[in-house]
């Protein structure tokens, strides 16, 4: 390994934590290189309309967003690669990092890989995405104001998205496959609260249907475990709400994570249990999974990276 090849800073993953770390990065001098995945832009590019990502005051589009950022952080220098981490070895120092195509070495590593939604595999669900079909209420729930919609699953997501909903839609059905909320307590007594909310219990998904030509969804099709009863449902959006899981297999066996497998960090910080390795955005975070408190990190982590080679005289 030759020490003029490693880098200062390689940033795994291309959502709107890996590009702020590397907008950041890149003005602080630190010349990062960015590998971006097998979905470069991440979950952002496949929804529609963003209305909530400050800086816009009409809706824009995901994946629109994701290029700004993109072409942001490669105006400040960041190297953009399309390749894929295969491995990484968080053992030796500088780090090393093998992709698809080459070895990299580098003195930090910014882990930005995200998280992704769990999806229900139905007929209907992969035509109609962002078209009716969401698994972000606090994202999309605007676009239904006083339609009709149904929650899909029975944890605190799923309860939050409904309440959520619940003050924007005429109503919502919440649809769990059994006949319990793993939802805590309290939240499960707020979803009591709310007039037009109602459970559907020991109920699958089983179709989503809707008019193919003006893209949206207009019913769905249920199954009761128990009855065996098929049933059917006039929602104009489904909000899939079973849970997410964060893209952290590469470090496995490396990172403490928690045990659903999030990447675990220091208290307002980015830092992992190794030092120089950060992590940032919904690799790490299971409650808000928002683009701006993703970007928020990926700032965090830049300049946590930054102070971390300072410190260790490596800049
Ligand atoms: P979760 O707790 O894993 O719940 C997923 C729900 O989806 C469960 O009710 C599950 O049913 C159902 N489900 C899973 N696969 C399904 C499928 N194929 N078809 C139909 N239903 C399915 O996920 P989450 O609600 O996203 O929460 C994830 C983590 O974030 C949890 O630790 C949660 O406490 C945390 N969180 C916290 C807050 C908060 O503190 N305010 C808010 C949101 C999330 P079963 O119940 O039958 O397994």
């Amino acid at each position: 390994m030759n020490k003029a090849d490693v880098k200062k800073v390689l940033i795994i993953g291309s959502g709107p934590a890996g590009y702020t770390a590397a907008i950041y990065g890149s003005r602080a001098g630190l010349s990062p290189t960015l590998i971006s995945g097998l979905e470069p832009g991440g979950q952002l590019t496949i929804t529609t309309d963003v209305e909530n990502y400050p800086g816009f005051e009409k809706p824009i589009q995901g994946p629109w967003l994701m290029e700004q950022m993109k072409n942001q952080a490669s105006a400040f220098g960041t190297e953009i690669i399309n390749d894929y981490v295969m491995s990484v070895n968080l053992k030796s120092f500088p780090f090393e990092i093998k992709t698809e195509k080459k070895n990299y070495y580098s003195y930090s590593i910014i882990i930005a890989t995200g998280a992704k939604a769990k999806w229900l595999g139905v007929p209907g669900e992969k035509e109609f995405m962002g078209f009716g079909v969401s698994a972000c209420a606090t994202c999309d729930g605007f676009f239904f104001k006083s339609k009709e919609v149904a929650v899909i699953g029975g944890g605190n997501t799923a309860v939050e998205e409904a309440v959520f909903l619940s003050n924007l839609c005429k109503k919502v059905y919440l649809i769990h496959r059994r006949d319990k909320l793993r939802a805590e307590k309290i939240l499960q007594k707020r979803l009591e609260e709310k007039k037009n909310i109602s459970i559907i219990w020991d109920s699958q998904v089983k179709k989503i249907l809707g008019d193919d030509k003006n893209k949206c969804v207009d019913k769905i099709e249920l199954l009761n475990s128990k009855t065996n009863d098929y049933q059917s449902l006039n929602v104009e959006g489904l909000f899939v709400a079973i849970g997410h899981s964060p893209a952290t297999e590469l470090f496995k066996s490396n990172l403490k994570m928690d045990d659903e497998g999030y990447i675990i960090t220091n208290s307002d910080s980015t830092k992992t249990s190794i030092e120089g390795v950060f992590a940032a955005g919904d690799v790490t975070d299971k409650i808000y999974r928002q683009a701006v408190t993703a970007a928020g990190m990926g700032c965090m982590s830049a300049i946590e990276a930054e102070s971390f080679l300072n410190s260790k005289k490596l800049i």
